[in-house]
């Protein structure tokens, strides 16, 4: 029933929610910021996806990103606000999910002049919880189909015949990045920052801590209700 009326409000353009989804990679931002988005109708401001869009259609950016990631560093900040900026300015609502943004606290302070100069907030940021160990296990067992792109997990998302699709028969490979080597690597870069990050947020008030190593439907219900609780408060 709560949740309807969260659900109403937005409809009716009464109540503004604006979210951040951060954790370590694995932690399932991805995931979470998608089930949201489809839920509440938000729009959804994946950084990765950008990134993609530029990499795949081999724009300018495009090619200063692909470099970048094949270094194993992190996208420059001057780039990456630059795209958030433009996905910002082109939203009709004050509704938006980011994820994989901001990353560091510099990249906060950036946010949080673009959330002013564009009339803005963040409600909530959502800070997905995991242990280095649950993050390995997550994305060194990821396995994804050479043909059809479809991901597969050797746990959790099991095909019915080891290492084939089960969708078209191709062979199952791991991505390039999901090897233990560069998951401690991408964890290194995180831990860089985490810390200032929640720091940050909690100073502004909006952090919440929530246990990422649930289900991802649990942890989706854990997040309903922070959203729900906050709501009937207002
Ligand atoms: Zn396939």
């Amino acid at each position: 029933m709560m949740e309807w009326g969260l659900l109403l409000k937005l409809k009716a353009g009464e109540f503004v929610i604006s979210i951040i989804l951060f954790g370590a990679p694995g932690s399932g931002k991805g995931t979470q910021a998608s089930l949201l988005s489809k839920k509440y109708g938000i729009p959804h401001i994946s950084t990765g996806n950008l990134f993609s869009y530029e990499i795949s259609n081999n724009t300018p950016l495009g090619i200063k990103i692909k470099d970048s990631m094949a270094k194993g560093q992190l996208i420059s900040d001057d780039i990456v606000v630059g795209i958030l900026e433009n996905e910002l300015k082109k939203l009709k609502t004050k509704n938006f999910i980011l994820d994989g943004f901001p990353r560091t606290q510099q990249q906060a302070i950036s946010l949080k002049t673009l959330t002013t100069k564009y009339n803005l907030s963040i409600d909530y940021v959502l800070f997905l919880k995991i242990s280095d160990s649950a993050v390995m296990k997550r994305i060194t067992n990821r396995r994804v189909c050479s043909s059809c792109k479809s991901s597969w997990h050797i746990e959790y998302a099991k095909p019915k015949k080891e290492g084939i699709c089960d969708l078209c028969q191709s062979s199952l490979e791991q991505r390039k990045d999901d090897t233990s080597e560069v998951v401690k690597n991408r964890l290194e870069i995180y831990y860089k920052s985490v810390n200032t990050l929640k720091d940050f947020y909690k100073e502004e008030g909006v952090l919440h801590a929530i246990n990422a190593e649930d289900s991802a439907d649990q942890v989706f219900k854990n997040i309903n209700e922070i959203l729900n609780i906050d709501e009937n408060r207002a």
